[in-house]
């Protein structure tokens, strides 16, 4: 499989570093809110990914923190702490907020068939490691002690802009997001790792550590929970692309000081999704949400979908129309497998199916190509075959696409047995079939197109006619 590395900025061929293991590391959501679509977006395509390797079979482990403590409201170290915003504005604690938001985050995660990682972790059970590793940090020269705060020192790094295709405005992190400079940093781009002072008195989750009783940072979090899980390497860290930089840049030179080695092979990002007006933020209160989706009435496998039909490094626009355009084609999609006959006799062909699978992979292999994998279903559809080995094709698909296209085609037809048993379309069938024994063509016909005058479309299997509405 080749994937785009944002280390490298390039295509690279995926190589795991263990045969037996790939490791795979998540940031996953500040539960001060809602996850809003965009959110969701990227967790579609990680999930995407992580159950391709599966399916291209290599063994997963996957990582995914729970930031419940420690991002403040600019990605820099200043602004209020996110959590603690959230609790205020819904007068409840900080772990009740935390608490209602993760449970949120998994409920639509489940909606949209999202797998859970194999370990979850909320940041505030490792405050432990992180104490560790600043420590370490501290002792190896990396770090320093100002104005009560641990900071990490970015002049000790030979090259500090890892994922260095940013400009120097987007480097500028006070100025952009409106906040005033922390004036204990020696550096500009210098990050807190242990916060001791912070302008906010009321901080709600406070912990004991050499250097006062403080809060770690946002960025020392990643670096603790996915040292803890998958030690000292890993074969992809994911996450959306405003990640990259300060988060994942502070991360990579926390890390590799701390343990004196190259840490992440390969860097995932997945771009944004926006609204026509512009960029869907948490912060800023307005954006949507999958529950708003469902009260309008989509199913949240239709978003699924929609995300699935483009590139995870695309932009992605959103308006209504485009997902009113997804679900029509899903819609079609599921009905064209309603129409398959999931009782047709014999085994898959085996043949068959391995040239659908290389198709599929051929599609994914280029850099997770989830429209092309869209594409081969089409394929599979269109193909002469037998139903038993197109359907057969479709549900393997479907283990790394997850568009419960099976389940929805079986949906479809159960919501029609009134149809499968008219009886007088019954007659008129078996007098079709009559006509045609009688080699009356033209009686066979007539009966076929006032039929279809109703709406049926008469379709001949080898077992014999059947029909469908059209
Ligand atoms: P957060 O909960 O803000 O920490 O973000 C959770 C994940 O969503 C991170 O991987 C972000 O990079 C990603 N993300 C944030 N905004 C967007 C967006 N508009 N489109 C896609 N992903 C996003
Ligand atoms: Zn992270």
């Amino acid at each position: 499989m080749y994937l785009y590395n944002s280390l490298t900025r390039k295509r690279e061929l995926f190589v795991p570093n263990h045969p037996d293991l790939v490791k795979m590391y998540t940031c996953g959501p500040t539960v001060y809110h809602y996850a809003h679509i965009g959110n969701l977006r990227t967790y579609i395509m990680e999930d995407v990914l992580e159950k391709y390797l599966r399916y291209a079979g290599y063994p997963v482990k996957r990582v995914m923190n729970i930031t419940d403590v420690g991002h403040l409201s600019s990605d820099g170290d200043t602004g209020e702490d996110k959590m603690l915003k959230g609790a205020r504005r819904e007068h409840k604690s900080v772990m009740e907020i935390a608490k209602m938001y993760t449970d949120a985050f998994f409920a639509d995660c489940e909606k949209l068939n999202i797998k859970r990682p194999d370990v979850v972790e909320p940041a505030t059970n490792c405050i432990d490691d992180y104490i560790r590793i600043i420590g370490t940090l501290l002792d190896k020269g990396f770090a320093y002690r100002a104005g009560g705060n641990v900071y990490f020192d970015t002049s000790k790094l030979e090259r500090y802009y890892v994922f260095n295709d940013f400009n120097a405005e987007d480097l500028d992190v006070g100025v952009r997001e409106g906040v005033e400079e922390d004036a204990n940093k020696r550096n500009r781009n210098d990050f807190v790792l242990w916060f001791t002072q912070s302008k906010f008195e009321d901080q709600a989750l406070k912990w004991d550590s050499p250097w006062g009783v403080g809060y770690p940072g946002w960025h020392i979090e990643c670096t603790g929970i996915s040292l803890k899980h998958l030690g000292e390497d890993m074969d992809i860290h994911c996450g959306g692309i405003d990640n990259a930089f300060p988060h994942h840049t502070n991360e990579i030179a926390q890390s590799e000081s701390y343990l004196g080695h190259k840490w992440v092979n390969f860097w995932f990002h997945v771009l944004h999704l926006n609204t026509a007006t512009g960029k869907m933020s948490k912060s800023s209160g307005e954006f949507l949400t999958l529950s708003l989706l469902e009260q309008k009435g989509y199913d949240p496998i239709v978003y699924r979908f929609f995300c699935l039909q483009s590139h995870y490094r695309k932009n992605l626009v959103f308006s209504y129309e485009n997902l009113d355009n997804a679900a029509a084609a899903y819609g079609k999609l599921v009905d064209k497998i309603a129409a398959l006959d999931p009782g047709a006799a014999g085994e898959p062909d085996p043949q068959r199916l391995a040239g659908f699978r290389q198709r599929f992979m051929k599609g994914m292999d280029a850099d997770l190509n989830t429209s092309l994998g869209i594409t081969a279903l089409y394929d599979v559809l269109k193909d002469g075959t037998d139903d038993r080995t197109k359907l057969a094709a479709l549900a393997d698909f479907d283990r790394v696409l997850s568009l419960d296209l099976l389940e929805a085609a079986a949906r479809k037809r159960a919501a029609r047995p009134e149809e499968e048993h008219d009886p007088e379309i019954e007659a008129l069938l078996a007098a079709r079939t009559a006509a045609k024994k009688a080699r009356d063509f033209a009686e066979a016909d007539r009966i076929r197109d006032d039929l279809k005058a109703r709406g049926i479309e008469v379709v001949d299997t080898p077992q014999g006619p059947k029909w469908k509405r059209i």
